[in-house]
């Protein structure tokens, strides 16, 4: 008997959306779509819930809600507005598998929702977990939940870590190509467009973690991830550069082994390993050969170059609410940049405003979170906005 899982899909017109609805597509005996959510683009959104037959969708901004009603009105798909919304599709009784593929803080609410509700949960939104590592991970545990990353570095150490036991383990070693603008060099880093910046040598994703992964913001918040996810102490998690993008991450043992994950970048993989996890079954669309990588290199990343690796562990050390103020001014300034508002070398000058600036919790609960993200935007704006760029 193959286990079987209702879906909803948080995010479902995105790049991780898009390829879980190919996997769903191609799986029908493993998958259904129950639920789907997007924020603006209604008629990808109408579109996908007439091929899968989805029984309601959430569009996250109200402006499009008449436009998605009109063009499923000869349907009985369901259709709801805004983030309570999203919340509730990833609670009902129907659904038993949520993969949350939404971008930023808007992740974390639908997140605990679902937890709370006892769904597996496939998670691409490491936003949550870089806020909110402490509660989620809790949560999780109190309900006996298993969160299952998508994030193929982070699949990468899970599937290192299948079988071994956890006080065996030295150091998790998550790999990183180095993003759009690695051969760039420091003095130019300031003038870089946002077009320069979203072409990533190796994986075609969103906009905000393509800037993410230029700035290496992407690297920290995988750090921070690892930490709550395998449990692990910030000491213990190293980050290497590895061009190639084949080895999607290690796992060092106190024995001296070191066990690696390898395979061609294409997130299929890791994200129908969160699906189906603890099957294997999907067909690769590419086979990985070796013989195409007769050489793999790895390097230390240029703390001068990416100070964000450092603010992030840095953070992390400190906790409370420090992750919570980083990713929230990166949201923003991120934002900024893309709009041509700011300088790329603005979006850590504006994290570090932040973390100066706002309000610090030690022990902060999930209010605390919300009201403190709401400050850092208002901070951000502000300090963006007297930039004179
Ligand atoms: P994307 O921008 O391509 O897609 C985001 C999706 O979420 C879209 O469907 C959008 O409509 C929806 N969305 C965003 N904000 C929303 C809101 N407030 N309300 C409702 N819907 C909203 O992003 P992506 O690249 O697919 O990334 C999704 C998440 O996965 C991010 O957290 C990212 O860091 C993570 N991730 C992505 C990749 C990748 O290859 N793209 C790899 C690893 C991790
Ligand atoms: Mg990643």
């Amino acid at each position: 008997m193959v286990q079987h899982y209702n879906i909803a899909l948080l995010g479902a017109t995105g790049s991780i959306g898009m390829q879980t609805l190919d996997i769903i597509r191609r799986m029908p005996e493993r998958f259904t779509l129950v639920a789907a959510v997007a924020q603006s683009r209604w008629q990808e959104l109408a579109a996908v819930a007439r091929e899968f037959g989805a029984r309601r969708v959430v569009i996250g901004d109200a402006r499009y809600e008449q436009q998605l009603r009109d063009a499923l009105a000869d349907t009985d798909v369901e259709v709801l507005v805004g983030s309570e919304a999203i919340e509730y599709v990833a609670s009902t009784d129907d659904v038993d598998m949520v993969v949350n593929a939404l971008v930023g803080y808007a992740g974390l609410h639908p997140t605990l929702r679902a937890i709370e509700s006892g769904k597996r949960i496939a998670l691409a939104n490491k936003e949550t977990l870089v806020v909110a590592g402490d509660i989620v991970m809790a949560a999780a545990r109190d309900k006996g939940i298993e969160i299952l990353p998508i994030d193929s570095e982070h699949s990468a150490i899970k599937q290192c870590l299948e079988g071994e036991k956890r006080e065996s383990v030295r150091n998790l070693i998550i790999t990183c190509s180095g993003g759009s603008l690695r051969d760039v060099p420091r003095e130019r880093l300031a003038d870089v467009t946002p077009e320069e910046a979203l072409q990533h040598p190796q994986w075609s994703m969103g906009a905000k973690i393509t800037i993410d992964s230029a700035t290496l913001v992407n690297k920290g918040f995988e750090v921070i991830e690892a930490r709550w996810l395998f449990d692990m102490s910030p000491d213990n998690i190293k980050v290497v550069i590895h061009p190639q993008a084949i080895v999607h991450s290690m796992v060092e043992f106190k024995d001296g082994a070191v066990k690696a994950q390898l395979g061609n970048a294409d997130m299929h993989t890791p994200i129908s390993y969160a699906l189906l996890y603890p099957d294997r079954a999907l067909e690769a669309n590419t086979p990985f050969s070796m013989l195409d990588y007769p050489m793999l290199t790895f390097s230390d990343v240029d703390r001068e170059k990416y100070p964000a690796l450092d603010i992030a562990y840095e953070v992390l050390r400190r906790g409370g609410t420090a992750p919570c103020i980083m990713n929230a001014a990166n949201e923003v300034a991120v934002a900024a940049f893309l709009a041509k508002r700011c300088r790329l070398t603005d979006i850590v000058a504006t994290i570090r405003y932040a973390l100066d600036n706002a309000t610090f919790v030690e022990r902060p609960t999930i209010e605390d979170y919300d009201r403190v993200d709401a400050e850092v935007r208002t901070l951000a704006e502000s300090y963006i906005g007297q930039l004179n760029y």
